[in-house]
């Protein structure tokens, strides 16, 4: 069976940035298993799985357009130390920020006296991804994963 849209597909990757540092990784034992086509992956990703099979393997180099997008400098605020919860502040945590009817993920990426740096652009903002994967597996998608716009593991799930 060939990668398409509404087929469930199961890969092992490796995921590393320019610089060839490891930043995720699933394998055999643990894949990552998606529904094609129903934006649950980056689209760079889905774009070379297309029309793949079981056991193809592949390296891929997507551009920060077809991945997490281009960094934003308009996202990178500075406020006083008094705005953020009680507790300690350390470079590299991350904050849920409510802005508008939206909720998104800041992280802290300076501290400077009262002033703390949260950068909302996604970590992987900007960033050209290498991967390497590799399909494991093929599968229709289910009605009922169609209908969801999501996999399902082999007990279902509650929702
Ligand atoms: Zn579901």
């Amino acid at each position: 069976m060939h990668i398409a849209d509404q087929t469930v597909v199961s890969i092992q990757y490796t995921l590393k940035n320019g610089s060839g540092e490891i930043l995720d990784q699933a394998d055999k034992e643990h894949p990552l298993q998606y529904l094609h086509g129903a934006g649950n992956l980056i689209p760079g990703v889905e774009k070379a799985l297309l029309g793949s099979e079981e056991g193809a393997t592949m390296e891929v180099v997507i551009p920060p357009e077809e991945a997490y997008g281009g960094r934003d400098e308009g996202l990178v605020i500075e406020v006083p130390r008094s705005e953020l919860p009680e507790g300690e502040i350390q470079v590299g945590m991350q904050f849920q920020v409510q802005h508008g009817e939206g909720v998104g993920i800041v992280t802290v990426t300076g501290l400077e006296g009262d002033s703390v740096t949260l950068d909302g652009n996604h970590p992987l903002a900007g960033e050209t991804l290498h991967f390497d994967l590799q399909v494991l597996g093929v599968r229709a998608a289910t009605a009922e994963e169609l209908e969801h716009g999501h996999v399902h593991g082999p007990g279902g799930h509650a929702h």
